[in-house]
């Protein structure tokens, strides 16, 4: 039998995913750090060879793909959306692409007579090529940035590429295409939002809450499938339940048709509008031979340390903050007007298909590799067990390390694999069989962090431990949250005096999900790491590529 106890191509793929996501979680930090995130080089060299991937048949195709007419120029001049850039947003945030947007953009209309049009054709066929060519860029710089979370170059270069594309788009209006990347935020609100009926209904997962439960389950998975366990054994899938919005995302012929809510499960509403508007949703899929139709789900969230910088914009222009992630994430994609919706950064993951055989992929992790191909954003920390009980342990492992994480983590979701045991496995009324979602108890609180403390523990590490005023979190009383390590403090930028929102999950120390920095009165100074071992005053050293700091001195009574 194949690696048995090696691990399988296809966890060894996701592995990489894995890494990448730890690595796109380290974006945030320097994000939230407030420098742009640190690019290789200024490289700006043109990736030729899929040219045919960009504009197909090399023709206009203006006009939404729903019909409604493409967005026109000159929109939300000095408006609210430009007003509010630079508030520390993610540097490829709405807010910021909004930059670009206004300013007169009235575009050239004049006629032409015969005489001229042969080198106005002329010009006009190497401004197709030249837009064709910074889209088939733009679009991969995107890719680098929210899929491979490898930026490649600065947040400049990128800005300048695309106002090059914009400047020649004003000059070929005829050449604007719904798939551009100008053309992401429209400027028209909707009267309301469409029903849609979903081609394959969104079903909910049913509920375990705790190991016991996720084992009885995958227990009736294999008498379900009866197999022979030891020739045909059940590989499981372990996913972060991330804590969005889940959305339905139709591509065709790999250009973004429609994007929906789940709704009831049969019937959702038309976000279209809005979807179009977040930087990491493709507007075409990468593929040199997309499907004519393709369904992708997924979740749309908000990042923590984005909804720290939305609130203090919130604050500043005189707004109610957002009480959580989820909540504008849900009330940010319901809005009527794409403008509203682009200026709040929200985020996409995918992490499953309307219907696998559209893209001949035969199984979770397949599904997964194929959509980072295509340019579609992953959950980061997803495997693959061949043993239910590992799962297990990597999941509580896992439920521990949820402070490393930018964003708000419900559970996990749990998978069969292989496409063809789930369909044999197939749905209940409310549930497909093959999946279950392992929630795990999280509570939430807000308080005011009263002073940070440093301890040094086994090994002489040094952390920093948040004393808390006293708040009431799942029936007891939270004096302290785990402020883990010195770079963690500078990620969150965590201050002494600042009103936090605090969270227990499972059974793990409370952490600090954000600070409400719209809260912030006055100038609170930045906590400053210690130089000196509180026990025994010997200098600390850093781990030389790690984030903990030490105390050296074998002898410290700590
Ligand atoms: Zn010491």
């Amino acid at each position: 039998m194949r690696h048995r106890h090696g691990p399988s191509p296809s966890q060894s793929v996701l592995r990489r995913a894995w890494d990448r996501g730890f690595r796109l979680h380290d974006h945030g930090r320097e994000l939230l750090s407030g420098g742009a995130p640190a690019r290789p080089s200024g490289d700006a060299r043109v990736h030729r060879g899929r040219s045919s991937a960009a504009c197909p048949d090399g023709s206009p195709r203006g006009g939404h793909p729903r019909g409604r007419a493409a967005p026109a120029r000159g929109r939300h001049g000095g408006g609210r959306l430009a007003r509010s850039r630079r508030g520390g947003a993610h540097p490829r945030s709405p807010t910021r692409r909004a930059e670009w947007s206004s300013g007169d953009r009235s575009a050239p209309s004049r006629r032409h007579d015969g005489r001229v049009c042969g080198r106005i054709a002329a010009v006009t066929a190497s401004a197709a090529d030249r837009i064709r060519r910074l889209r088939e860029r733009i679009r991969h710089l995107d890719r680098l940035y929210y899929v491979e979370a490898t930026p490649e170059v600065t947040d400049l270069e990128y800005d300048r590429l695309v106002a090059e594309l914009r400047s020649l788009e004003d000059r070929h209006p005829e050449l604007v295409t719904a798939d551009s990347p100008t053309q992401r935020v429209g400027d028209e609100p909707l009267d309301s939002l469409r029903p849609v009926r979903h081609r394959v209904p969104m079903l909910s997962i049913d509920n375990a809450y705790d190991a016991e439960e996720i084992a009885a389950w995958g227990r009736r998975v294999e008498k379900l499938l009866d197999l022979d366990a030891a020739a045909d054994p059940v590989e499981w899938v372990l996913e972060l339940k991330i804590d969005g919005v889940a959305v339905s995302l139709t591509y065709e012929h790999g250009v973004l048709a429609l994007g929906a809510t789940r709704g009831n499960g049969m019937v959702g509403d038309d976000i279209t509008h809005n979807v179009r508007t977040i930087p990491g949703v493709p507007l075409r899929l990468e593929l040199d031979d997309p499907p004519a139709t393709v369904e992708i789900r997924g979740e749309i969230y908000m990042a923590n340390s984005d909804l720290v910088a939305l609130n203090e914009r919130q604050a500043s222009a005189g707004l109610a903050p957002f009480a959580n992630t989820r909540n504008v994430a849900a009330g940010s994609i319901r809005l009527l007007d794409p403008r509203e919706c682009a200026a709040r950064p929200l985020r996409f993951l995918c992490h499953g298909i309307g219907d696998a055989a559209a893209v001949g992929v035969t199984s979770q992790a397949d599904l997964l590799t194929w959509a980072q191909r295509a340019g579609l954003p992953v959950a980061p920390h997803t495997d693959v067990f061949r043993s239910l009980d590992a799962l297990v342990e990597r999941g509580t492992e896992r439920i521990e390390q949820l402070h490393t994480l930018d964003f708000e983590v419900d559970g996990f979701v749990v998978k069969v694999n292989a496409f063809s045991q789930q369909v044999r496995l197939g749905t209940t009324a409310k549930s497909p069989r093959w999946a279950i979602a392992w929630k795990f108890e999280k509570f939430e609180a807000t308080t005011r962090l009263a002073g940070i403390r440093v301890q040094v523990g086994r090994g002489g590490t040094v952390t920093p431990v948040a004393d808390l005023e006293p708040v009431e979190l799942a029936g007891t009383i939270v004096r302290r949250a785990s402020l883990h390590n010195a770079d963690e403090v500078a990620r969150k930028d965590v201050r002494v005096g600042d009103v936090l929102v605090v969270e227990k999950a499972g059974k793990v120390i409370p952490h600090v999900v954000r600070v409400e920095k719209h809260l912030r009165t006055g100038r609170l100074p930045a906590w400053q790491p210690p130089t000196h071992c509180p026990e025994c005053d010997t200098p600390l050293v850093r781990d030389p590529d790690g984030v903990f700091i030490r105390c050296p001195n074998v002898d410290c009574p700590a």
